[in-house]
C-alpha cells in the first residue's frame, strides 16, 4: 500500500464512522503565545477542548503538520539518529468533542489497524495510565477493561505520566491516554526478550504508533489540573511510521514517504545510503538528516514562516543550518544542493498538501540563498579556525578563541570541537560555556528589537472555506525578498 493510500483509507474509514475529514492547520502558530509551531493535531481545536467556542460537528478526522523542535515536545536531537523521530511530520488524528468516548475511540482504532490494515495482532503491545497519586489521578481501570475483549492481558502495560499521560504543553488541555505500540522484530529476537518489556524502552524496532488520548483535564498556568466541562476524544497516530508497519519496512525512511528524497540526496551527491562500514553509518545519519530537515523547512516557508534571525524564523533557520552541516561534514558537499530536493518533495506531497505545489519556487529560492550563505559562513570559518590552530600556544583552544568564531563569524561550535578533535586538539568546552553565559546575559539586559532579514512584499490575508462554517483557516498569501 502507498503512502497515498494509507493516509486515505484513515481518512475514509473515520469519515465511515460520521467522522468530518478537515484539512491540516498551518504548521506554524501565529496566535498562541504558548506556542510556537503545531506539534499535535489537537492543537488547532484546543478552544474547543476548553468550551471556549462552540462546537458545531462532533467528530472531526484529519492528517495534520507537526513539528517538535520546541518547547515540551522537541525531538530534534533524536532525529537522524534514530529511524523513527522527525522534526516535521503528519499525525493522523479523529476527534469526538463531548461525544463519544473510550470505548469507541478504542474499538475503531483496533478495528482499523487489524481489520482494514490487517495488521499481525501478535505485533501489537498496548498501554494505560497507571495513575498518578501526587496529583490525585486514578488508574486508567475503564481503558484496561475495553482493551481487555481485544487483547491478551500480558500486552497490556501499565505507564506512567510521562509516557501515559498527555500534554499539548505547559497549560492547555490534557489527559490520560492509551498507547498502541508494534513489535517489529524478527521472531528470533522475540524469542529472546519479550515485546512488553521493550515498551516505552527507546527500542528502534518496539515503537509507538497511535496515541489514543482521553482529554479531561486543563492544565493551568498556576499547574492545577481542573477539570474541562465536558470529555473528549483526541488521538494521534504517526503516519510515517504507520507507513512502516503496513509496508513491512524497519525504518521510516525506508518508506516511500522518505525512499524519492533519499534517492535524489545520493544522486545529486554522489553518496549512498545504507552501506555498512564505519563511515557509512554517519552518511546514513545525515542523508536522514537532510530529508528530514528539508520537509519541516519546506513546509515552514510554505506556511509563510521564513528563516530569520528571530523568534520561530530563528528554529527554521538552525533546523536548515543544521542539514547543511551535515552534508558539508559527512557528505563532502561545499556547494547548494538542498534546495535541488524541493521538487520531488513537491511532486510527491503536493497533492495532500497544494501549498508545496504553489509556493514551490519561493521555497527552492529560500533555501538555495541560505545554503549559499551558511556555506560561505563555512567556508570563512575554516580558514579563521585554521590560524588558531597554527597559532596556538597549547593543544587546547581557549573557550573564548572558539566563542569569537561562533558569536562574530556564525561558526557552530560543535563542527569547532569536530575538527580540533580532528587534528588533536581539545576545546576548552566549560570556557566556551561561561563566554556563551555572559553573551546571554549581556542580551537579556539589552532591549529586545525584532529584526527578521526577509522583507515583506506584499501581505493579503485571505479567508478561505475549508469545510463548514465553523472551521475557517485564514490562508496568509505572503511575498518576500531578502534583505
Ligand atoms: P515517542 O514516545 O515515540 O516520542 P510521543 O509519545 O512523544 O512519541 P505523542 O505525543 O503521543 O508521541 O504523539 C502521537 C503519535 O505521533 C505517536 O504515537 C507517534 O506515532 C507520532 N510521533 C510523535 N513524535 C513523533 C516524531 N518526532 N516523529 C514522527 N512521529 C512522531
Ligand atoms: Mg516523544
Ligand atoms: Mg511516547
Ligand atoms: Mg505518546
Amino acid at each position: 500500500m502507498t503512502s497515498r493510500e494509507i493516509r486515505s483509507k484513515f481518512l475514509d474509514f473515520f469519515e465511515s464512522k460520521s467522522h468530518i475529514i478537515v484539512p491540516s492547520a498551518p504548521m506554524v502558530v501565529k496566535d498562541d503565545p504558548t506556542l510556537m509551531f503545531t506539534n499535535a493535531g489537537m492543537n488547532q481545536f484546543k478552544e474547543y477542548f476548553l468550551g471556549n467556542k462552540p462546537v458545531k460537528h462532533h467528530r472531526i478526522t484529519d492528517t495534520q503538520k507537526c513539528l517538535r523542535v520546541s518547547g515540551k515536545h522537541n525531538d530534534l536531537e533524536e532525529v537522524g539518529m534514530d529511524t523513527y523521530h522527525h522534526t516535521m511530520f503528519e499525525m493522523l488524528g479523529n476527534w469526538s468533542f463531548g461525544e463519544y468516548f473510550k470505548k469507541e475511540a478504542i474499538e475503531w482504532a483496533w478495528e482499523l489497524l487489524t481489520d482494514v490494515f490487517q495488521v499481525d495482532k501478535d505485533i501489537l503491545y498496548v498501554s494505560v495510565f497507571e495513575g498518578d497519586a501526587s496529583e490525585d489521578l486514578d488508574r486508567d481501570t475503564e481503558a484496561y477493561d475495553i482493551w481487555k475483549q481485544f487483547v491478551s492481558e500480558d500486552r497490556i502495560i501499565n505507564g506512567n505520566k510521562k509516557d501515559n499521560f498527555w500534554e499539548m504543553g505547559d497549560q492547555g488541555p490534557c489527559g490520560p491516554c492509551s498507547e498502541i505500540h508494534v513489535d517489529l522484530r524478527s521472531s528470533e529476537e522475540k524469542a529472546k526478550v519479550s515485546g512488553a518489556s521493550l515498551v516505552n524502552q527507546d527500542h528502534p524496532l518496539v515503537v509507538e504508533i497511535w496515541n489514543l488520548v482521553f482529554m479531561q483535564f486543563n492544565r493551568k498556568a498556576d499547574k492545577s489540573l481542573e477539570k474541562l466541562p465536558a470529555q473528549h476524544v483526541d488521538t494521534g497516530m504517526g503516519f510515517e511510521r504507520l507507513c512502516m508497519v503496513l509496508q513491512n519496512k524497519q525504518s521510516n525512511y525506508d518508506t516511500d514517504v522518505f525512499t524519492p528524497l533519499i534517492r535524489e540526496v545520493e544522486a545529486v551527491t554522489k553518496t549512498t545510503y545504507g552501506n555498512p562500514g564505519s563511515s557509512g553509518e554517519k552518511v546514513d545519519i545525515a542523508i536522514r538528516v537532510i530529508s528530514d530537515h528539508l520537509r519541516a523547512v519546506a513546509f515552514s516557508i510554505a506556511d509563510g514562516q521564513l528563516p530569520s534571525n528571530t523568534g520561530a524564523g530563528y528554529v527554521i533557520r538552525r533546523i536548515l543550518r543544521r542539514a547543511i552541516r551535515y552534508g558539508f561534514t559527512f557528505l563532502d558537499t561545499k556547494e547548494p544542493f538542498i534546495y535541488k530536493l524541493v521538487a520531488t518533495l513537491s511532486k510527491q506531497m503536493g497533492d495532500a498538501f497544494p501549498e508545496l505545489i504553489s509556493e514551490k519556487n519561493l521555497i527552492t529560492n529560500v533555501i538555495r540563498e541560505e545554503e549559499q550563505s551558511f556555506l560561505r559562513t563555512l567556508d570563512q570559518g575554516l580558514v579563521l579556525l585554521e590560524n588558531v590552530i597554527e597559532t596556538a600556544d597549547s593543544k587546547t583552544i581557549s573557550g573564548k578563541k572558539a566563542f569569537e568564531l561562533y558569536d562574530t563569524f556564525g561558526f557552530p561550535i560543535d563542527l569547532t570541537a569536530l575538527i580540533l578533535r580532528e587534528r588533536g586538539y581539545e576545546l576548552d568546552t566549560k570556557g566556551f560555556e561561561k563566554e556563551l553565559q555572559k553573551q546571554k546575559d549581556r542580551s537579556r539586559a539589552a532591549t529586545k528589537v525584532e529584526t527578521g532579514d526577509w522583507e515583506i512584499l506584499s501581505d493579503d490575508a485571505v479567508e478561505e472555506f475549508v469545510g463548514y462554517d465553523t472551521l475557517v483557516t485564514t490562508v496568509k498569501i505572503t511575498r518576500y525578498r531578502k534583505v
